[in-house]
């Protein structure tokens, strides 16, 4: 006989006549392990996380029961058992989860960026779970470099003559500056001391590389002879870079690469570009808004150039430092380089993330963030015809649901002022009293369902762009799984 049938059985027939459980009804901790369910789940899940989260579960029902506000039902057998398996369940379920990124941002830094392509997928599948040839030469026998795996690739598409990488773009300029400029000035405009993310501010990254920030030109203006004036004995290179997540509009004047690299190369330093970004395809070709590649500021001069893998080249977080052999080989000597070098899992999505781009013809349709960037409107509409008459049954009467045009963005950065046009659905509370906190529960409810659903609220609408969404019945055949808790209990005063 289990302790926990006895406490439901003793609490009911109780001379105490309260209908809630005392502490003294609750099973002892052994008690409860033999009970039949959880016996069955240590069998699932071994004896140390089932009986950690029992004595937990206990913990908490004495809590509630010592304030009177536990039902003998929540006590049985099963409702104890019942309860443990959820409990079990929530601490093996994953913190980091799939989510669809409604945004409309298409490289969101927060949703993880690049969504990365199958063949990257597979390929770090298949190479994890074994041995690998990460810094063995095969050919030799002897101690291989993990850069020349995919050192090749990156000089094929770009015209480097050499290649290297590391942890991500952040890594790449501190790695860059801290091993050609220590303790000496690098060069560069006032308009382009760009922050990304908090973290990275261009003045601090300088810093902490050990180098010295020349700050020439204003904001909105730079000229070639700006440059020239701070150039002396201290400089140790000229900096470009990519003001990838604002504009300066107006009366602007900046230096380009192909005007800069002649200036930079007759004091004989050399000229580093961080591209941000950095589409290693020409965009245009699809329809998109031009971006920098870093083929083309090799081709202008530039002595390095350094971009992300996990922004529009699509692909794993990395950083990628293309240029000059010597320079490159500086690099690599440092000691930074160790501690700042890619992980064999993201080397191994990179690979085969670099190999789509060896067949163009096919990368609109095998790179995602590609596909998503260049999807045709008319599709997006369909799927938000598609998605309006769910949703409409979901939330009505509370909330209208209408289908309307939206600007989208590519993201992470880049191109911040160019727009996609997009399609997706407003959704606003019908009630406009009320009707912030109504959005609030509704926002809620959506990051709830068990593919959370991010969309972004505007002028009191929650909109929801259709862009990434790509099977439609992700999101529709979770519908039902809808909760909207809040909007009960407000609505019941
Ligand atoms: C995004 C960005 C970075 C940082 O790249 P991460 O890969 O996120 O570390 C640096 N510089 C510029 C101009 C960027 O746009």
């Amino acid at each position: 006989m289990s302790a926990p049938e006895e406490s439901a059985v003793r609490g009911s027939s109780a001379s105490n006549s309260s209908d809630t459980a005392t502490p003294k009804d609750l099973p002892a901790l052994d008690r409860l392990l033999h009970v039949p369910g959880v016996a069955a789940l240590i069998a699932e899940q071994g004896h140390t996380l089932v009986a950690g989260e029992a004595r937990a579960l206990l913990a908490a029902l004495r809590t509630q029961a010592l304030a009177g506000t536990l039902p003998f039902p929540a006590i049985t057998p099963d409702a104890l058992s019942a309860q443990l398996a959820q409990r079990v369940a929530e601490r093996l379920a994953p913190r980091m989860r799939q989510v669809l990124n409604l945004t409309g941002t298409v490289l969101h830094t927060n949703l993880g960026r690049a969504v990365l392509p199958q063949a990257a997928i597979a390929r770090v599948q298949a190479l994890m779970a074994a041995p690998n040839n990460l810094e063995f030469d095969l050919q030799t026998g002897r101690r291989g470099d993990r850069d020349s795996l995919v050192e090749g690739l990156l000089c094929e598409l770009t015209g480097a003559e050499a290649a290297t990488v590391v942890n991500n773009n952040a890594a790449a300029v501190l790695l860059t500056l801290a091993a050609l400029a220590p303790g000496r000035e690098v060069v560069v405009s006032r308009g382009e001391l760009v922050e990304i993310g908090g973290a990275f501010r261009m003045p601090d990254v300088m810093a902490s590389a050990g180098a010295r920030l020349a700050e020439v030109g204003t904001t909105n203006r730079t000229h070639p002879r700006d440059y020239e004036a701070a150039i002396n004995a201290q400089t140790a290179l000229l900096m470009k870079v990519h003001t990838s997540n604002y504009r300066v509009q107006g009366f602007t004047s900046a230096v380009s690469e192909a005007q800069l690299a002649p200036i930079a190369h007759a004091h004989g330093l050399p000229l580093v570009t961080d591209l941000g970004s950095g589409a290693l395809i020409d965009m245009t070709l699809h329809g998109l808004p031009a971006e920098p590649t870093p083929r083309q500021m090799l081709q202008d001069g530039c002595d390095l150039v350094t971009f992300s893998g996990d922004k529009l080249l699509g692909g794993p977080q990395a950083g990628l430092i293309v240029g000059s052999k010597a320079l490159v080989a500086r690099i690599k000597a440092h000691p930074m380089k160790r501690a700042l070098r890619m992980s064999k899992l993201p080397l191994a999505a990179l690979e085969a993330t670099l190999q789509l781009y060896v067949r163009p013809e096919h990368l609109a349709r095998e790179l995602p963030t590609l596909r998503l960037l260049t999807r045709p409107l008319a599709d997006i509409e369909a799927t938000a015809r598609t998605v309006l008459p769910v949703l409409h049954r979901a939330l009505a009467p509370r909330y209208t649901v209408e289908s309307v045009a939206l600007q989208g963005q590519i993201g992470s950065g880049s191109l911040p002022v160019e727009r996609l046009p997009s399609s997706g659905l407003a959704l606003a509370p019908v009630d406009k009293k009320g009707s912030g906190r109504a959005l609030e529960a509704l926002c809620t409810a959506l990051r709830n369902l068990p593919l959370p659903v991010i969309g972004r609220i505007h002028e009191d609408r929650l909109l929801l762009d259709m862009r990434c969404l790509e099977e439609v019945q992700d999101f529709i055949s979770q519908i039902g799984h809808l909760r909207l808790t809040d909007m009960r209990e407000q609505l019941s005063p």
